[in-house]
């Protein structure tokens, strides 16, 4: 188990293992004068027993960390697989095949002296939605994405040689804070896209009007035609409750069971019934990620995609930005990031010439990129919202089997009001087994039930925030502040997740709160009426956003309605650092519609500034 999860480790970039590394390394001291790898096993578990019921959170979160790479390590391992009966596939139903998608052409940079009306920074949900309306309108468009091209033929099967190509930091980006809390996020052809659970929501329009009256966007009302064709290119489905599997359906059964209103989850891969992979890409594609959706149509429509190219500064003249130094020669493919082994590749520079560049390189390298480049703005890189979620699993006496169903399946709405929103989603046990309780052997039994688990992610609809920033080094730092408020609304909406689980028929809910690890039937009247601390709740986040929000005011707002950042010329974001605030539903298709819509614009106004054709041109 250790040899594959040393492999992992050493294709983490140099920071992350050093940030591993010290906290492997207070494990192994925290039992002074003693040595944790020295105790005998039984001493082990007992030592681990203690860390986790500690008062203290760091030891509680060093717990976290061994625990999420041992499980790395240990649910690929075939032996734990038969004795849970895990499997790891997908399908679809009755075979129906997904749709091919279109040709993306020549990925490989082309080097120095590539031009183009508009260089778009990143290929994940804005920066895609935004290369296919720029090139249907007719400008020539060149894209640029660090990560390289992965698709059904190339994901890798195991997540522990999934996780560090297709995550940016080998998945281990976390927002430090109390708690500390893990925000991952892609790094491939797609973006996140492609390692996301396909959940189509529309921003609620409560929210839109808000963006109206409180930022002066005057459009955000208006995105509904939008959302629509957005929708309509995504394929997007709603899940037939018969075929979501018992996990989304014992989420029904509990949410109806006490009348809270929610109902199937929408999705970009309406015929799927079987999943082991969302989270390292969909092995058969049924998911209609960028990579194959709107990329292609871009490049059918005459963008020129260029993987394996990382963004390095803004080239500016005074103001005015012309385009974008880069370093290219990096993994481009599947094959050659595999061929790579970790090893870091030092690229070549090259420049890239534009009249006007997008941003699209998502809620962090977004602002990182602004301030590499020397852009100061006293509001950027700060709102960051995650939507901080919690996983709640629920042992039930029958069998679940959740890897039988669609991975995020069942929403419950209900408690939207208070700013809470459930989803059933069941994780592949690789990412899952480390939020059940304990350490040791008693950790190990309840792996041996993961066939009898339901799970329910309860997100947080965010006014707590945190920040995107630079170390001295240059590289990205990440912090999110939790208001004691909303550690209330996280304590509310676990009891209703729990109440949900135990009105299906769950025996025991596992809250993933410090000094309660388990809840049983009857004991949640306790739970709620307990003082919670910021500390106490384990936490992961999938939606950060906001972090170069919109606005009409420049003082308080890093972009304009129309993209476009403050204070510069030729330089736009529409990417999820535009939202001007927490969406509160997963923001994909939130993100898709502000990106089109700043991409409209941005179209109409450089074809009204071209040079008019010539007599007889
Ligand atoms: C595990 C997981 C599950 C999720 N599930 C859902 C879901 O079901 N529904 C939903 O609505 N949302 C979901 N999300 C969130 C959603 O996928 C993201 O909010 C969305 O993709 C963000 O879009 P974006 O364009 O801002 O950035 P991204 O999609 O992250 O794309 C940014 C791209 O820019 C590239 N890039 C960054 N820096 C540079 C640089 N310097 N040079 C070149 N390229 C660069 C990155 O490699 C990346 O490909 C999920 C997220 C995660 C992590
Ligand atoms: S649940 Fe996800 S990975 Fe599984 S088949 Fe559907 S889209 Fe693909």
């Amino acid at each position: 188990m250790a040899e594959p999860v040393a492999r992992f480790l050493s294709r983490l970039p140099e920071r992350t293992v050093r940030v591993v590394r010290l906290g492997l390394r207070a494990i192994e001291w925290a039992p002074f004068p003693w040595r944790f790898s020295r105790l005998s096993c039984d001493a082990r578990s007992a030592y681990l027993a203690r860390m986790e019921s500690s008062r203290f959170f760091v030891y509680r979160d060093l717990l976290l960390l061994a625990k999420i790479l041992c499980m790395f390590g240990w649910a690929r391992d075939e032996r734990v697989r038969s004795t849970v009966g895990y499997e790891a596939r997908c399908g679809v139903a009755d075979g129906e095949a997904p749709p091919q998608p279109g040709p993306l052409g020549e990925l490989r940079p082309q080097g120095d002296g590539e031009e183009c009306d508009v260089a778009i920074v990143g290929s994940g949900a804005g920066g895609a939605a935004a290369a296919a309306t720029l090139a249907e309108a007719g400008l020539d468009v060149l894209v640029l994405e660090s990560g390289p091209h992965f698709d059904h033929r190339s994901y890798p099967e195991d997540p522990l040689e999934a996780i560090p190509v297709l995550y940016r930091d080998g998945g281990m980006t976390v927002a430090g804070g109390r708690p500390a809390i893990p925000v991952p996020v892609g790094r491939a052809l797609g973006g996140t896209t492609v390692i996301n659970s396909g959940t189509c929501f529309r921003a609620p329009d409560e929210v839109l009007a808000e963006w109206q009256e409180r930022y002066g966007v005057e459009w955000a009302p208006e995105l509904e035609p939008t959302f629509a064709a957005a929708e309509h290119e995504l394929a997007v489905t709603r899940l037939d409750p018969e075929r979501m599997g018992r996990n989304g359906q014992l989420c029904m059964e509990g949410a109806e069971a006490l009348g809270a209103s929610g109902g199937p989850i929408a999705r970009n891969a309406g015929a799927c019934i079987q999943c082991s992979s969302c989270p390292v890409g969909c092995r058969l594609d049924a998911k209609r990620a960028m990579h194959v959706s709107y990329l292609p149509r871009a490049a059918a429509a005459g963008a020129r995609i260029r993987t394996g190219v990382q963004a390095l500064r803004l080239l500016r003249e005074g103001e005015r930005v012309t385009g974008i130094a880069c370093r290219g020669g990096l993994p481009t493919t599947a094959k050659e990031e595999f061929s790579r082994n970790g090893r870091p590749v030092r690229g070549r520079p090259f420049e890239v010439r534009a009249r006007a560049v997008l941003l699209a390189a998502g809620a962090f390298g977004t602002p990182e990129l602004l301030l590499r480049s020397g852009i100061r703005h006293p509001h950027l890189g700060r709102h960051l919202h995650v939507h901080p979620a919690a996983w709640i699993g629920g042992r039930y006496e029958q069998e679940v089997r959740g890897w039988e169903g669609v991975m995020q399946s069942y929403y419950v709405d209900e408690w939207q009001p208070q700013r809470i929103l459930l989803e059933a989603t069941f994780t592949p046990l690789s990412f899952g087994a480390q939020w059940l309780p304990g350490a040791g052997r008693e950790h190990s039994e309840r792996i041996r039930d993961y066939d009898k688990l339901g799970s329910i992610g309860v997100h947080l609809h965010d006014h707590s925030s945190g920040y995107v920033g630079l170390h001295p080094d240059g590289s990205l730092r990440l912090s999110y502040k939790l208001r004691d408020e909303e550690v209330r609304l996280l304590q509310f909406g676990i009891a209703r997740a729990a109440e949900v689980h135990f009105a299906a028929g769950a025996v025991e809910v596992y809250p993933n709160v410090g000094p309660v690890p388990v809840i049983k039937r009857g004991s949640l009247p306790e739970f709620e009426s307990m003082r919670v601390r910021a500390d106490d709740l384990r936490l992961e986040a999938f939606h950060p956003m906001s972090t170069a929000r919109m606005g009409a005011d420049p003082k308080q707002s890093v972009t304009a309605p129309d993209g476009s950042v403050h204070g510069t010329d030729g330089l736009y974001v529409a990417d999820a650092s535009l939202l001007p605030s927490s969406v509160g539903v997963n923001p994909m298709m939130t993100i898709i519609a502000c990106a089109t819509q700043v991409a409209t614009q941005l179209a109409q106004r450089i074809s009204a500034r071209a040079p008019a054709p010539s007599p007889g041109g």
